[in-house]
């Protein structure tokens, strides 16, 4: 028997039983079997049955491949009729038989016969007349009487389940969750128990860990026979499972059974390989196992339970790490408020994206970006977001909604960004207009308070509380541990500041991928420097604003090298479209003319002078550093400098320089040409000797195309895939938002190009660009640095085409990793099953 063939229940029971376990009589059907039952062919029950005895009483459980894939519900108490119901009430008494047989009757009559099931409710207390109506309103509907056979309720249930299971709503649904188009079904019949005899009796379900944290702990629920149903509702009176001060307990009561249990929970564990929760009846003190399945559990535990079973010898490590889903990762690894922070609470809404942080309020996506352009964290308040709100959401620390649920456009690209997101805070009052958020209990908030958006637990608080950063500990360093010994390609991190630097450490990651320098002028002062450096035109000012700058950026690059101790850290070169760093409108132009000291005139003038119709693909990257080679010289001289400070103070430091939008061999001539000559000028000085490593980043086509001779003048070549995207298939990384959706919906792109890594044509120029960069430099490092680089499709994707690492964003090093060794210990299962 197998999974595929018999469905996981069936697969599970028969291990059971092999373990010795309690399993009461069960017979299974095989996909096969219940794919003819759908076809048409009913289902020989005679041979079933010939396994139950004379009177049997049973349950039909669905077993697919995957239990998440679904299926029909179970249908319990199969082969109840007037003479089986006269005896049970004898033996359990009128109101539990006559609640089994209304419960099997309301399950016959909506799942076979079709009927309404508000037509046979249930009472908590059935009497025999409430039995009576229930067979007289079947008769009525059905237009004949309830059937009393065994062979006819079984053979009607089964091909029920078996047509439900191919009909159209039930494919969809399975489709959804990632099941295959022929995904089959196979059916469990059993023996039912009832646990409702004399004695001890009752049922329940035990785990033998926190499905929370995976700590090892018993949990469950026990449902004693005498307690029913209301005392579960006033617990005075209830049997608990494990000791508990509010009251009698399973452990102590019946300390055998719960000693067997937990034999059973152990037995399974070490036998099944996983932690399962046992789904178990007492029937005058007997135990019996009616179903096992593997414990749901929160991501947290996903990762303790893999390593704890690795470390008690039961799995080996490359297991565990095949086990947790990188995605689980995710929700793991975001800044969270302290656990002691004083937490003032102004609304709670849904969690929708995990993760906290604080900012200043905004009402609009334009003040996002204009908040993130002045450095300052916000917080974009919203009744809703919609797809013109995505550069608002990139733009702020954390999004809040008053409206919309978890599938809300808000919560989807909150998760996506790995962005702090709480969404449908219906309690909060939001007046757009007046730009004024008010909180139930009357406090006011205005554009600008600062606030904090928990999307751990749903809270908005007032303020900005302690944080407590994000990094691996215990079973999630172990995991990542083992994950980093079977990974073969590296990955580090994308990171422009310091605290995005250790983040990157905090996760391990190898070093710096990539840092955008621009990115480190977006802030107050620096930005009015930066401006000033670009409306400098004549040569003896802007010497004079990179005087000002190269401390600054000393300063940067030393605090990155010292956090990386020692790792790589590779710094790109001013990358600015300049049109970012100028105001817009007339206050900003205002302003700007006030910190130049310069007419208002001159100050329009220069910005339309600058003004281009494509600035992404103008006066940007390497062309700055051919036409104005000053700021790539200043650059190149805070970056020595810099490295000579961290050496002195005992860390080994190689730095590496990176050239961006390269599209021509001279340029990097040039560039190289220029940077070595800096690097002689400060060995002169100091008398320091500098180690240093300049690349490429090959981030337009004609780069990709030409990398054989761009190879010749670079140490490395990084692949910027944001860029190459938008080149190779000449779309505005910053528009095709807006239509987008309709091309994903209409199947022009399978997926948004940006998001997902286009394997066909940009792949194709990735390819050869690798190709043809080896072929002209056969030890030239190669990798990927572009927003895809920790996706699980690009991670593949550079180990098939030998590069050495990629560098994503710092949250998702740790994805990468366990993706990386996903990846490699899938190759070498098959490798071995080929061999
Ligand atoms: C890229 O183009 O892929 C890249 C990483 O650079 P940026 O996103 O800064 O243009
Ligand atoms: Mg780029």
């Amino acid at each position: 028997m197998s999974a595929e063939v018999h469905g996981g229940r069936a697969k599970c029971l028969q291990r059971l039983i092999r373990l010795e376990m309690p399993v009461p009589q069960t017979v299974a059907l095989s996909f096969h079997a219940v794919r003819r039952i759908a076809a048409g062919t009913p289902p020989d029950v005679t041979e079933i049955l010939r396994h139950f005895g004379p009177t049997p009483l049973l349950s039909v459980r669905p077993s697919s491949q995957d239990p998440d894939w679904g299926g029909p519900g179970a249908i319990l108490n199969v082969g109840i009729c007037d003479t089986l119901h006269a005896t049970l009430c004898d033996e359990i008494g009128e109101r539990a038989a006559t609640s089994l047989y209304l419960r099997f009757i309301q399950a016959y009559a909506t799942h076979v016969a079709r009927l309404d099931d508000d037509l046979f409710e249930v009472p908590e207390d059935p009497t025999h007349e409430t039995l009576a109506v229930a067979l007289r309103t079947y008769e009525e509907e059905a237009e004949e009487p309830f059937p009393q056979e065994v062979e006819r309720q079984l053979g009607d249930i089964l091909g029920s389940m078996a047509r439900a299971w191919e009909g159209t709503s039930a494919r969809l649904l399975r489709k959804a969750k990632g099941a295959p188009e022929g995904a089959g079904l196979g059916l469990v019949v059993q023996q039912l128990a009832l646990g409702v005899g004399q004695g001890a009796c009752g049922s329940g379900v035990i785990q033998f860990v926190n499905p929370a944290t995976g700590e090892r702990q018993v949990t469950g629920r026990y449902l004693s026979q005498s307690q029913g149903r209301e005392a579960l509702e006033d617990p005075a009176g209830a049997v608990y499972l494990t000791r508990d001060p509010r009251g009698p307990s399973l452990q102590d009561e019946y300390p055998q059974v719960f000693a067997e249990l937990l034999e059973m929970g152990e037995r399974a564990r070490t036998r099944l390989r996983e932690e399962m929760q046992i789904e178990f009846t007492l029937d005058g003190g007997r135990l019996s196992v009616l179903d096992a399945v593997r414990v749901h559990r929160a991501s947290r535990a996903k990762v303790r339970i893999a390593v704890e079973l690795a470390q008690d010898g039961i799995i080996s490590r490359e297991d565990a790490v095949m086990r947790v889903d990188p995605a689980a990762l995710s929700e793991l690894l975001h800044r969270q408020v302290a656990l002691d922070a004083e937490r003032d609470r102004i609304a709670n809404g849904i969690a929708a994206s995990p993760g906290a942080a604080s900012g200043r309020i905004v009402f609009t996506a334009n003040d996002a970006q204009a908040s993130a352009a002045r450095g300052e964290d916000c917080v974009l308040v919203r009744r809703e977001t919609s797809p013109e709100d995505i550069r608002g959401m990139h733009a702020a620390a954390a999004v809040l909604t008053v409206r919309g649920g978890v599938t809300s456009h808000a919560a989807v690209i909150g998760r996506g960004l790995g962005l702090p997101c709480v969404v449908g805070a219906s309690d909060l009052l939001i007046d757009r207009k007046a730009k004024r958020l008010t909180a139930p209990d009357g406090r006011v908030f205005r554009e600008g308070d600062v606030i904090t958006v928990d999307g751990t637990t749903g809270d908005v608080l007032a303020g900005q509380p302690a944080m407590l950063e994000a990094s691996l500990d215990g079973a999630f360093r172990t995991l990542l541990q083992w994950a980093d010994a079977v990974r073969d390609i590296g990955v580090r991190a994308n990171a422009d500041t310091p605290a995005d630097a250790q983040t990157a450490r905090n996760f391990e990651a190898e070093g710096i991928g990539l840092c955008r320098t621009e990115h480190m002028f977006f802030e107050g002062e620096r930005l009015s420097v930066m401006r000033e450096m670009i409306f400098a035109d004549k040569g003896e000012d802007r010497a004079a604003v990179l005087e000002r700058l190269l401390p600054m950026q000393r300063a940067d690059f030393a605090d990155l090298f010292s956090i990386m101790g020692g790792y790589p850290v590779c710094i790109r070169l001013f990358d600015p479209p300049l049109h970012e760093f100028l105001p817009s409108d007339k206050a900003g132009i205002r302003e700007l003319a006030n910190v130049l000291d310069r007419p208002l005139s001159e100050v329009t003038a220069r910005i339309e002078a600058l003004e281009e119709y494509n600035p992404m693909l103008g006066m940007r990257g390497v062309r700055l550093g051919v036409t104005v080679p000053e700021i790539y010289e200043m650059q190149a001289r805070a970056i020595f400098e810099a490295a000579i400070l961290s050496k002195m103070s005992g860390a080994r430091v190689v730095p590496e320089i990176m050239i961006p939008l390269v599209s021509a061999m001279r340029e990097v001539e040039l560039v190289k040409n220029r940077i070595d000559a800096v690097a002689v000028n400060v060995h002169n000085e100091t008398g320091a000797d500098l180690e240093y490593r300049l690349g490429v980043m090959v981030e337009t086509p004609r780069a990709a195309l030409r990398a054989g001779d761009i190879a010749q003048h670079s140490a490395f070549l990084s692949f910027g895939t944001n860029d190459l995207t938008q080149m190779t298939y000449g779309l505005s990384r910053d528009d095709a938002g807006r239509f987008m959706s309709a091309y994903v919906q209409q199947k022009v792109y399978a997926e948004d190009p940006f998001h997902t890594l286009d394997l066909d044509g940009v792949g194709e120029l990735l390819s050869m660009g690798a190709e043809r960069a080896r072929a002209s430099e056969p030890g030239i490092v190669l990798s990927i640095c572009g927003e895809h680089g920790g996706s699980r499709s690009a991670i593949e994707f550079s180990r098939q085409h030998g590069l050495d690492y990629v560098s994503c964003s710092p949250f998702r090093v740790p994805i990468a990793r366990l993706s990386a060794a996903q990846l490699a210990l899938a190759e070498r299962e098959s490798n071995r099953s080929l061999a």
